[in-house]
Order: C-alpha cells, then sequence, then structure tokens
C-alpha cells in the first residue's frame, strides 16, 4: 500500500523524501523531522522498488536504529530485515568480517574494549620502560586514537616531525613507536578496537579497489543521520562508498554538534557541499516535537553562539507551560524534588513513566536521582550506562568495605585480592582457593596465614594485603563510615589508579568514587541516623546494590535516566535536567576556550530540545565535595534562557567556590584556564520574590503604573504595544533596567 507522503509530512521535508536520486543534505534544526525524513526516504525507496539489500542507513546509535527500524518495518514489512542499518561501528565490523581474510586479520577478530586497549598500551609501556609520570596508559590511548581517527598511519607519525611536534614539546617523543608496537599486538592477536572499525574500513577500502568496487555497487542508496557528530575517518568512509552513483543522503544540526572532544569535525558538513557541486540542500525549520516556549527557550540559549549557523526553528504546537526551576539545598534534596515532581505529574496529567526523562551531564549525578526514585517507589532504567552501584569503581571500592567490615566476605575478596595490581597472579589465587577448600578454611583466613600455605616469594604480597584489610578493619572500628570509606579508597591504592587515567572515562570513573563518598558523608551527617558506621552504611546500600539487578530485568513502566550525550535524537514528553550549575554544566573539566564552552551550550540546548510538553531545569545550592560541604552557583545557563520562558522559583544563590582541593591532594585547577563568562544578560538574582507574590489581571494596564515583577522586582510601565493580538510592555526596572515583557506572558502585580 502506497503511503500518503502529504499528509505525513509538510512540503519541505516531503520534497527531501521524494529526492532520491543524486546527493542531499538537510541540515535543520532539532525535531523538525529529519530522522522522521530519513524513515520515510527509506520507505519511498523501497516503494519505488529499490531493492532492501541496496539500502544504507547508518544512525549514531544502536537505539536508533531499532526505532527506525520499527517505523519503517511498519509501512513495509518484513522486508526491514534486510536493510544494512545500524552505527557506523556494527556495519563496518560486520563488513569487516566478511573481507578480514584480505587484510590477513581472522573473520572471528576480537574487538578490544577501552580496558583492553588500555591493559595493552600498559604492557608496552612497561616493556619500553618509559617514564610512567609522563606515559599514562589513557593518554597514550588517546593520542593512538585521534591519530586513526584522522587517518594517520602509524608509518606516517613516525616519519612526519610535523605530527609529533606537539609530543615533542610535552616530552613524549616515543608516542609514535608506542602506537607501532600496539598496532603490532593488535594484529598479532587477531584484534581491532574500536577506532580500527573505522580506521582498517578506510585502509581496506583504500588497499582493495575490488572490494570497495563492491560495495559500491551494493550500497546504491546512503543514508546518515546526526551527520553534524561523525569524524574523518566516518566522511571518507561514506564519501568512497557512495563515490559512484552519488545518491548520498545526510541529515545533521550544527548547533547539535557535542562529539568535537571525540574527533567529529564540524568541517565534514562543509566538505560536503565541496565534494558535490550538484548537490541539494534542503530547510526544515518547523519543530513538530516541542512546545512553542521550549523551542523559543531553546534558541534564545543557541543565539549566545558566535560560531552557529543561524536558524529560525518555530513550532506551531501549542504555547505549553512555562520552563520551571527547581532550587535546592543539596544534590540529595535535588533528587528529592525531582522524583516528587515526577510522581505528582504522573499521579495528576495520568501519564505513564514511560513519559519522563532525568538527563544529566555526568554519570556519577544517577546517584542521588537513582536513590530519590527508589524512595518513591518509581521504576527506573538507566540508558547508555549501568546503575550506579553496577559500576566497575563502584563495586571495587565497595567490595573493599564489605570485605572491611566481614574479611569472610569471599566474592569481596576475590574481586580486589589484586585490584590495583599487587602481584597476586591467578595461579596463586587459585592456590589459595584450593588450599582453602582442602583445609576447610575460608579464604580469608588462608589469605592471612598465606605463608604457611606458599614458598615466601608468592606469599609476600598476600600477607601483605592481609594485612592492609586488618588495617582497615582497624580503622572502621574507631572512624565514622566517611572517614573509614575516605582512607581505604586512598590507601588501597584506588584513588591513585584512577587519578591516573586522564581518559575521558577515566574521569568518570574518578568522579563516580568521589560521589560515592559524598554519598557517604551525607550518610553519616544525616541527623535521622543513629548509627553512623561502615557497617551500617554498608547496610543501607545492601537494598540499593540488590534491586539494581533485578531492575534490569523489570518490566513495565520507567523512568528513563541517562546522560545527555546519549540522549541525541531522542524525544520525552516530561524531560528534567539536573545539575545546572557552574563547573557541573558548563563542565569544569570540558572548559578551556569558548569553542569549548559553546560545545557546552550545544549539549544544553541539546538536552532543551529533547522536551515535548515540559521541561524542568534543577540545581542545588551546595553539593557534598571531598567530605565538605561546597556551596554551588547557579549555571550561566540558566541566565542565557530569555526569562519570559520561564518560571523561576528560584531567589538570591551566593557565590560558590573555585576549585577545590581534594583530600588525596589532587588539585583540580582548570578554571584559571577558562575564557571568561560570555557577559549575563540578567542579574536576576538580586532581587528575592516575595513568597505570597500573586500576579495581577494586567488587562487595563496603564503607561506610567508601578508593577512588581516576581523576578525583575519593582519598576514603571513605559510603553504599551498590541500587536498580533498580544501586548508588548516596556517596564523601566528599578534594578535591571529596562525589559520589553508579552503581557500574557510576564506575571506581574500592580501597585
Ligand atoms: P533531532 O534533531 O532531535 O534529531 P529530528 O529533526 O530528527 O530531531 P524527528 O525526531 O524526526 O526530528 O521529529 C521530531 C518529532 O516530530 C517526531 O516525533 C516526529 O514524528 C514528529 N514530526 C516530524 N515531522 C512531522 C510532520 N510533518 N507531521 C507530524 N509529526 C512530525
Ligand atoms: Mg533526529
Amino acid at each position: 500500500m502506497a503511503l500518503d507522503y502529504l499528509s505525513l509530512l509538510n512540503p519541505s521535508q516531503g520534497a527531501a523524501v521524494m529526492q532520491t536520486e543524486g546527493p542531499c543534505m538537510i541540515i535543520a534544526g532539532a525535531g523538525s523531522g529529519k530522522t522522521r525524513v530519513l524513515t520515510y526516504r527509506i520507505a519511498n525507496l523501497l516503494e519505488k522498488g529499490v531493492d532492501s539489500f541496496n539500502i544504507l542507513a547508518l544512525t549514531f546509535t544502536n537505539k536508533a536504529a531499532r526505532e527506525m527500524r520499527a517505523r519503517i518495518e511498519k509501512v513495509v514489512g518484513p522486508e526491514v530485515k534486510n536493510l544494512w542499518m545500524g552505527t557506523f561501528h556494527s556495519i563496518f565490523a560486520r563488513i569487516l568480517r566478511s573481507e578480514a581474510d584480505k587484510m590477513g586479520y581472522p573473520r572471528s577478530f576480537t574487538i578490544y574494549d577501552t580496558q583492553d586497549s588500555k591493559t595493552l598500551v600498559g604492557q608496552i609501556l612497561k616493556e619500553l620502560e618509559l617514564d610512567d609520570k609522563l606515559y599514562k596508559p589513557g593518554m597514550v590511548l588517546g593520542r593512538i586514537s585521534a591519530a586513526k581517527n584522522k587517518l594517520i598511519s602509524v608509518q606516517q607519525y613516525l616519519n612526519d616531525p610535523a605530527i609529533r611536534a606537539d609530543d615533542e614539546a610535552a616530552l613524549r617523543p616515543k608516542i609514535g613507536v608506542i602506537y607501532q608496537q600496539y598496532q603490532q599486538r593488535c594484529f598479532k592477536a587477531g584484534a581491532m578496537d574500536f577506532d580500527d572499525l573505522l580506521y582498517q574500513t578506510n585502509v581496506l577500502f583504500k588497499d582493495h579497489p575490488d572490494v570497495l568496487n563492491k560495495y559500491q555497487n551494493i550500497f546504491k542508496y546512503v543514508m546518515v543521520d546526526e551527520y553534524q557528530d561523525t569524524n574523518y575517518s566516518q566522511y571518507l568512509i561514506t564519501r568512497k562508498l557512495s563515490a559512484k552513483d552519488r545518491n548520498i543522503c545526510v541529515v545533521g544540526d550544527d548547533a547539535q554538534s557535542i562529539y568535537a572532544f571525540r574527533g567529529a569535525d564540524i568541517q565534514n558538513i562543509l566538505n560536503f557541499e565541496k565534494d558535490y557541486p550538484e548537490l541539494q540542500v534542503f530547510k526544515l525549520e518547523q519543530n513538530y516535537r516541542s512546545t512553542k516556549n521550549i523551542v523559543r527557550a531553546a534558541n534564545s540559549v543557541i543565539k549566545n553562539n558566535q560560531a552557529q549557523l543561524r536558524k529560525d526553528v518555530f513550532s506551531d504546537n501549542e504555547e505549553g507551560t512555562l520552563i520551571e526551576v527547581l532550587k535546592a539545598a543539596s544534590d540529595n534534596e535535588e533528587g528529592k524534588l525531582v522524583a516528587q515532581s515526577i510522581y505528582e505529574d504522573k499521579m495528576n496529567q495520568h501519564l505513564s513513566y514511560d513519559d519522563f526523562a532525568i538527563l544529566y551531564r555526568t554519570n556519577a549525578q544517577s546517584r542521588a536521582m537513582e536513590e530519590s526514585l527508589r524512595k518513591l517507589n518509581i521504576k527506573y532504567k538507566i540508558v547508555g550506562g549501568l546503575s550506579f552501584y553496577q559500576r566497575k569503581e563502584i563495586k571495587d571500592l565497595v567490595a573493599y568495605l564489605r570485605l572491611t567490615v566481614n574479611p569472610n566476605d569471599e566474592q569481596a575478596l576475590r574481586r580486589v585480592i589484586n585490584y590495583p595490581k599487587r602481584g597476586i597472579g591467578d595461579t596463586t589465587i587459585a592456590k589459595l582457593v584450593e588450599a582453602a577448600e582442602q583445609s576447610n578454611h575460608s579464604l580469608w583466613e588462608v589469605v592471612s596465614n598465606a605463608d604457611q600455605f606458599l614458598p615466601a616469594r608468592v606469599s609476600n604480597p598476600v600477607v601483605g594485603f592481609g594485612e592492609k584489610i586488618k588495617e582497615y578493619t582497624a580503622k572502621a572500628a574507631i572512624h565514622d563510615a566517611y572517614e573509614a570509606a575516605k582512607q581505604i579508597a586512598k590507601e588501597s591504592g584506588m584513588i591513585e589508579e584512577l587519578y591516573a587515567d586522564k581518559s575521558i572515562e577515566g574521569l568518570s570513573r574518578y568522579e563516580n568514587i568521589q560521589e560515592l563518598l559524598n554519598g557517604i558523608k551525607a550518610f553519616v551527617e544525616d541527623p535521622e541516623r543513629e548509627e553512623k558506621s561502615l557497617g551500617a552504611f554498608l547496610q543501607d546500600i545492601a537494598l540499593v546494590t540488590d534491586a539494581d539487578t533485578k531492575d534490569a530485568q523489570a518490566e513495565g513502566e520507567q523512568v528513563t535516566l541517562m546522560t545527555i550525550h546519549s540522549a541525541k535524537g531522542l524525544e520525552f514528553r516530561n524531560v528534567y535536567i539536573v545539575g545546572m550549575e557552574e563547573n557541573l554544566f558548563p563542565s569544569q573539566m570540558m572548559i578551556t576556550s569558548r569553542a569549548d564552552l559553546e560545545e557546552e551550550r550545544r549539549l544544553f540546548y541539546v538536552a532543551i530540545t529533547r522536551a515535548e510538553k515540559k521541561l524542568t531545569l534543577s540545581y542545588a545550592t551546595s553539593r557534598y565535595q571531598w567530605g565538605n560541604l561546597r556551596s554551588c552557583e547557579k549555571s550561566r545557563f540558566l541566565d542565557e534562557i530569555d526569562p519570559q520562558f520561564v518560571d523561576f522559583k528560584f531567589a538570591a544563590t551566593p557565590a560558590g567556590p573555585g576549585a577545590g582541593e581534594s583530600p588525596f591532594g589532587h588539585v583540580f585547577e582548570r578554571r584559571s584556564n577558562l575564557v571568561p563568562p560570555a557577559p549575563r544578560k540578567t542579574v536576576a538574582t538580586k532581587y528575592v520574590t516575595p513568597s505570597d507574590f500573586k500576579p495581577s489581571d494586567t488587562s487595563s494596564l496603564q503607561t506610567g503604573q508601578r508593577v512588581e515583577h516576581p523576578k525583575f522586582g519593582f519598576g514603571t510601565v513605559a510603553k504599551l504595544e498590541k500587536q498580533d493580538g498580544t501586548t508588548k510592555a516596556t517596564i523601566k526596572f528599578e534594578e535591571v533596567g529596562e525589559k520589553t515583557l508579552l503581557l500574557s506572558f510576564a506575571k506581574l502585580r500592580v501597585h
């Protein structure tokens, strides 16, 4: 049955769907139907008789691919199974497998994850006897990854002084050699890392024109969603694949480019125009996802970016409710307010928990949210990551804490006996386990008497480990849970190990540990708790950690929690963006230049534009950081939203602290490099909203009248203009100067 595209699409969308031949590009704002166009374009191609095996559609996440597949299936049925649809990594891993023998790899090559790659780099560093202060695995891997994404081969790296200039300047001249060894070792092990999946695809197409030709004939139509976030390597692959038929269609939004830190390059959009002079460009300006308020608020934020293509995105949907801002005294209270708000909205508006999403900047923020949702028995799922207590580093530290309280806890013992590495190998552990079984003792008893079971050379580190645990147990007996946990985190060597890893993932793990300690601090400071021991804390979280495993399979309605990065392309009825604080969002760790700040702002734009009906932003005025309660300043991004779209429920906030020093002696001093923030548009924080503020009827407002605004304070009406059925009032405020407000939005009290 043919689809009625006219009723499903607006004229520009329809034109893009019908334009099946030749290169085409749609660069348009959020929620304007770009993904919808790709979906119907594929349906249209199939209806026109194009074989489903000849269509390649590249999405950014597997979830996006699944959703698109489901939508197309409704139109074309089981044919959908033959489409080549998925992420760059999944599609090209498939192709590399079938062509592996041409490159000397086994068909069943292993895909190394980041941890595997890091371990390998670590081994190479050791073998080369490089200074481990200068060469850290995460950092080295980052350099190798960046090289591969720019298609710089080992030979180029070794031979081109310009490529090595940065390394030489940083006194790390050996990166090229490590890169060489790393590639050789991966090859010998029959393994590719994530970057290889793209890099080797490029090598394959370059060295084997016959293979390229074969895939050019298969992929007669190529489509790419979220094109703004492709890197150079991905750009080249798609260009090569579509060089013959030139049927390539890319869609994206430069305002949503949020992966520059992973090598994504906005130049790819500009290159695209150069590569295909016959390019057809389509503009989509209508947002179908969100209310007018949300769309306008998003526009007012992105306007602050200098390096942004100007777009006029509008919505024909209802005006909608104002964006709500929640102010909390602490991160735990923020969680509570958000959970309560979700519960109330669900009940009052008869919604499903599936309608709600909580978005955050960093993974560590999920802890407070998860705990509050659990207290209200609200089911949730974490997309693109693990629940807080399921994360490796949290499990590791919790295992130390469990072992401290109960050294007989065998699972905990096995987990950390050689983490961080202390020279206790698998064979030794196997021997200890065997000795425990034979002598009918617990593993712990064998460990603490290891010298009786093993020769001194092997038993020394085991005995040392046993002594450490005993020390921790003694500490836990005299200190509260926080003090004990902090010392254990440090003395176990975990903190040093995590701090040494300067990759994005490493930073996230370090933040998670910090967040766990914050949670423990809040636990011991809670006046309602009588027992503040480590044992009491573990008892308290036992339910959380246990319930998590069950939740993984839980069915039914669930609130979605995820980082903003993983929310790209998705939409939810009600969205909460939490942690709207300076240093958290924009992230202190990420901004060292204006370009970084603009990327953070695009991230905020992505977050806002996920919401269909209601958007809530929240922040806390204090958080625990390294065991101290620190005050937080609300995010500059809150002030960038045009106030007429916001319901500010807050008053003045105290200025926050700068960078902090951790109790582990690690200084996080990045703000010194910061570009000063763009001038603030409003000075809204001076005026404290009276709690009894009730807006008056302003239908008969006159110039010269004195009015009060919940955010701007007192002022006098200078001008009233009627336009298109609405009235604009220009008001001279005593504290913030002149403002023009739409009367239907502005809450004013007439005096
Ligand atoms: P993003 O930039 O966030 O990826 P997008 O441009 O890909 O957004 P879509 O997700 O395709 O936008 O569309 C946003 C929402 O609007 C979807 O729910 C989609 O079904 C709906 N939509 C888009 N175009 C139309 C239309 N012409 N009629 C009705 N609904 C539409
Ligand atoms: Mg999309």
